[in-house]
């Protein structure tokens, strides 16, 4: 016989335990069905982790600039070892952590891989499992190109497990992910090459950020070849690797790694679907209404295994309010997917939220009207190294309405998110400008721009 729940979810991971969560404190009996390490990839092979390592890289940018402000450093080179070793300790405990905030919170912790034998019953490790809802969210992994030699890279995954600081590092990829590595490892003393096959970095951004962040990474030296696609790895005689690439027409080589960050795909393929009337897309997401429903009652499927913003907070949020919709009497509780601010932890940081410039344009044509501003942040009107700050506000309208505001520079990371408010609020220009500015700060630039 089945065991049954009010609520199971797939995937120990954001999304997965924040719906438990939240339907725990509504009294529901839930479980958690997870094969790894709790905390999914956020705790333990994404943001956590990556942000560690981003400090990190942000302290050698410190010690560089230190001299300019009187320090005399010695440096006694960079122990990568040590730095990954409280990084572990730290990715550890949060695990931990959660074994005894689920114990405490009733929430049970089913250990294995869930497959679906009907639409409504689960079997991990040949138990069977029954609840009234239950929540897909599985995540998603890294995507490996299918060419010869791929294999001879690595993913974020197996970034996270390089005991060993490399020395000569191939970036491949235009994203998120590949700006973040790419730039905490030449931060730390590494010589990066980025490989991209189009010609921007972060395409899908505001002008203004991927080009400023282009010329900031160049600046730090970071390698960048454009138009570039990888046809081919293969591993030489002393053990490097070397990419064979079209569009650059040439060889390139003397990787000791090679990182593939060219996107993630949904982890649907082991959960059975095949058995439900679950639906999915060509690339795997699986369909989900407004309110996070797919096609089976009562099976609801959230984060990145569907086609939302791939962003812990995202997820968390669609798993909180999908519980107050099912357990806390809120018929009408859904994520609002419009407005997602989000950070990108390059080196400088980049900060976004709403509509870039160009998509402004293209839907409001000539009501859009846009303020930015570049200048030195006073951290570095003396330091040798410099590095500028960037900032866009996209109004439309005669109110002037703020429907995009974007920032790169140092503490952008910081700046965006009560900002992000505001927007949501439908803050208009004159708001922005009716505000005291903080002084002296980058972020005042934002209440004081004409
Ligand atoms: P992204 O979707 O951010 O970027 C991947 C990019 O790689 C694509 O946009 C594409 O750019 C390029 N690409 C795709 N296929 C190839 C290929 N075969 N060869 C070369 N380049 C290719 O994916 P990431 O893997 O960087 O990150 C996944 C997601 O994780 C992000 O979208 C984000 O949502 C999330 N994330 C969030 C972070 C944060 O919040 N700070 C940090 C890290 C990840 P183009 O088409 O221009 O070539």
């Amino acid at each position: 016989m089945a065991k049954t729940y009010d609520l199971i979810a797939i995937g120990g991971g954001s999304g997965g335990l924040s719906a438990a969560e939240r339907a725990a404190k509504y009294g529901a009996r839930t479980a958690v069905v997870e094969a790894g390490r709790l905390g999914g990839t956020c705790v333990n092979l994404g943001c956590v982790p990556k942000k560690i390592m981003w400090y990190g890289a942000s302290i050698a940018h410190t010690l560089e600039d230190a001299a300019a402000y009187g320090f005399a450093l010695k440096r006694e080179g960079f122990d990568w070892g040590r730095l990954v070793a409280e990084r572990n300790r730290y990715v550890a405990n949060i695990n931990n952590w959660y074994h005894t905030y689920l114990a405490d919170s009733n929430i049970d912790e089913i250990n294995g891989f869930a497959r679906f034998v009907d639409n409504h019953t689960l079997e991990v490790d040949g138990e069977r499992y029954q609840a009234e809802h239950i929540v897909i969210a599985p995540g998603s992994s890294p995507v490996v190109p299918e060419i010869e030699g791929a294999e001879l890279g690595i993913t974020s995954d197996g970034f996270f497990g390089l005991a060993q600081q490399p020395r000569r590092v191939a970036v491949v990829g235009s994203g998120y992910i590949a700006v973040e590595l790419a730039g905490m490892l030449n931060a730390v003393g590494c010589e990066v090459t980025m490989f991209l096959r189009g010609e921007h970095l972060l395409r899908r951004f505001d002008d203004m950020l991927r080009e400023s962040l282009m010329e900031e990474m160049l600046n730090d030296g970071v390698n960048i070849i454009s138009s570039s696609r990888i046809e081919r790895v293969a591993r030489a005689d002393d053990g490097t690797l070397d990419l064979y690439c079209n569009g650059s027409g040439q060889l390139q080589g003397g990787f000791d790694q090679l990182i593939w960050a060219i996107g993630r795909r949904p982890a649907s393929a082991g959960l059975a679907l095949e058995n439900t009337e679950i639906v999915r897309d060509s690339a795997g997401y699986i369909d989900v209404d407004a309110f996070q429903n797919t096609a089976v009652s009562g099976v609801y499927a959230l984060g990145d295994v569907t086609n939302a913003p791939q962003l812990t907070p995202v997820a968390i949020a669609a798993a909180r309010r999908l519980s107050d919709r099912l357990f806390g009497g809120m018929a009408e509780r859904r994520l609002d997917y419009s407005l997602v601010p989000s950070v990108v932890f390059s080196h400088p940081p980049i900060a976004t939220v709403g509509l870039t410039e160009n998509e402004a344009r293209a839907s409001h044509g000539e009501a859009v009207k846009v303020y930015q501003t570049r200048f030195t942040p006073m951290y570095h009107a003396f330091t040798e190294r410099q590095s500028k700050v960037a900032m866009k506000l996209v109004c439309v309208g005669a109110q002037e309405k703020i429907v995009g505001c974007h920032i790169i520079g140092f503490g952008a990371d910081e700046m965006l998110q009560g900002f992000a408010v505001a927007i949501r609020m439908g803050a208009t220009k004159r708001d922005f400008d009716d505000t005291i500015a903080i002084h002296p700060t980058a972020a005042e630039e934002l209440v004081t721009m004409r």
